[in-house]
């Protein structure tokens, strides 16, 4: 399957160092069969390799990771990109709120109608109610029945009505006079995709204006699920996807394959037979899950987040010891660069945000300064308070700026250091950005 291919594949993933095209080659031809062997469509599968290639030889392996790591996690990210990048909750508009049910006979229709129900009453203080529109089968609403009963949510059915439409307007009528806010639709599948069928879910979804229409499909299927998404999609144009039944170590390359074939968001997932087992679907977890190794990425990460936290024990230690020198700066600037935009940055800060829009500052701000530290010598760097004036007019002369530019610099980075020892928490880089002005 999906997982132990990929596993597989960044086994051959060796060594230390950077990531290069060649060591890299064999993982990425791996990882395109794996995909296009779960069924992704083959443009998909070409350009995810080519934007993990891309990123990929783009980094320096980070200290903490090794490249193999550093692989699986560019892998994982970009999975999550493909599988929609976030969470895409229902749209709960609308008094009540309609949801309809499509999908096959057995892909879990009634089931996810009941699990839903639970979950909106519980989470959102929702006063649902659940319409029996499957009308072929008296046994379909009889479960229903139960299923309502046991989550304490009514429901409701028409005794010999075999007009489907007619019961899904009746029964938004009925939640309307109850001030229910909520009305799920379980509707009748069959067992593959029929005229019949499609021409009847069409028809209520035209009468009912549904705000989510939700195709519901077996996860174990496979190419199937794609197929039949595909057919609906064409059909019901859908709002999302409800994968189902993917319990246990079902590891769901179907998510990958149907978010890509249809281009709607995966929703929900069904992950059991009680009607607890329902999650909003997460294309994160769903990424990890899907590499088997969401162990791994969280090793990664953590890694990732220790080798900064000592970073900044260590400046920490030196700023308290009046240690810290221009070698220090330059490495914070290079810190602040790596983290994108300075722009972007500097406007997410609470208060400062719109103020600093206007304000023009970028990567450019920082040229000078590096200038400057780059043609002092390393004495010089290690001991700030050596810098005289002769020494300050060829530092001048070798970084192609001023007297008095050096001069300002030398005193803004005295000011900052007095006023970093002072604060003496180096935790956040901020901090300094707002030092810099
Ligand atoms: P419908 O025909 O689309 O309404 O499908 P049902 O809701 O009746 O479900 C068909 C079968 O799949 C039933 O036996 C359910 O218990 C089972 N089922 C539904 N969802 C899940 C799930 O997430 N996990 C598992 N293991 N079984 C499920
Ligand atoms: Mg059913």
């Amino acid at each position: 399957n999906l997982s132990d291919r990929l596993e597989r594949s960044f086994k051959i993933l060796k060594g230390e160092g950077r990531i290069t095209e060649i060591n890299i080659a064999e993982t990425l031809k791996d990882v395109r069969r794996a995909l296009l062997d779960a069924d992704v469509n083959y443009k998909v599968a070409k350009s995810f390799t080519d934007t993990v290639k891309q990123k990929a030889l783009g980094q320096n392996v980070i200290n903490a990771l090794k490249p193999k790591e550093l692989m699986i996690k560019i892998v994982h990210d970009e999975l999550t990109s493909l599988m929609g990048g976030q969470e895409a909750p229902l749209n709960l508009s609308g008094n009540p709120t309609v949801i309809l049910m499509s999908g096959l006979q057995g892909s879990g229709k009634t089931t996810f109608s009941g699990k839903l129900a639970k979950k909106l009453k519980s989470s959102k203080g929702k006063r649902p109610l659940l319409v029996a529109a499957d009308v072929y089968r008296p046994a379909a609403i009889e479960q229903l029945k139960v299923l309502g009963e046991s989550i304490g949510v009514p429901v409701y059915t028409e005794d010999g009505n075999k007009d489907a439409v007619q019961i899904a307007l009746n029964g938004i009528a009925e939640a309307k006079r109850n001030h229910q806010d909520l009305v799920i639709i379980d509707t009748a599948g069959r067992l593959a995709v029929d005229e019949e069928m499609m021409r009847e879910i069409e028809a209520i979804k035209n009468a009912v204006k549904p705000q989510e229409t939700l195709f519901v499909v077996d996860s174990m299927t496979g190419q199937d699920a794609v197929n039949t998404a595909r057919e609906f999609n064409e059909r019901l144009d859908f709002n999302g996807v409800v994968l189902t039944k993917l319990d246990g170590d079902t590891r769901g390359g179907a998510a990958l394959s149907i978010r890509s074939v249809v281009e709607k968001p995966i929703k929900y997932i069904g992950t059991g037979e009680k009607l607890e087992d329902i999650q909003e679907f997460n294309p994160e977890g769903m990424a990890s899950r899907i590499l088997g190794m969401g162990d791994i990425v969280e090793l990664a990460k953590r890694a990732q987040e220790l080798y900064d936290q000592k970073e900044a024990e260590r400046l920490q230690e030196k700023i308290k010891k009046n240690k810290f020198d221009f070698d220090d700066f330059l490495n914070q600037i290079h810190q602040i660069k790596k983290m994108g935009n300075i722009k972007e940055l500097a406007s997410m800060i609470p208060g400062v945000g719109k103020v600093i829009k206007d304000i023009d500052i970028d990567d450019s701000a920082f040229t000078s300064i590096e200038a400057m530290i780059n043609s002092m010598t390393p004495y010089e760097r290690h001991n700030p308070e050596v810098l005289n004036q002769s020494r300050r007019q060829r530092i001048a002369k070798g970084s192609g700026t001023s007297i008095q530019a050096v001069n300002k610099f030398v005193k803004q980075f005295e000011d900052t250091r007095k006023m970093m020892r002072a604060a003496s928490n180096m935790k956040n880089p901020m901090k300094m950005m707002n030092q810099l002005k």
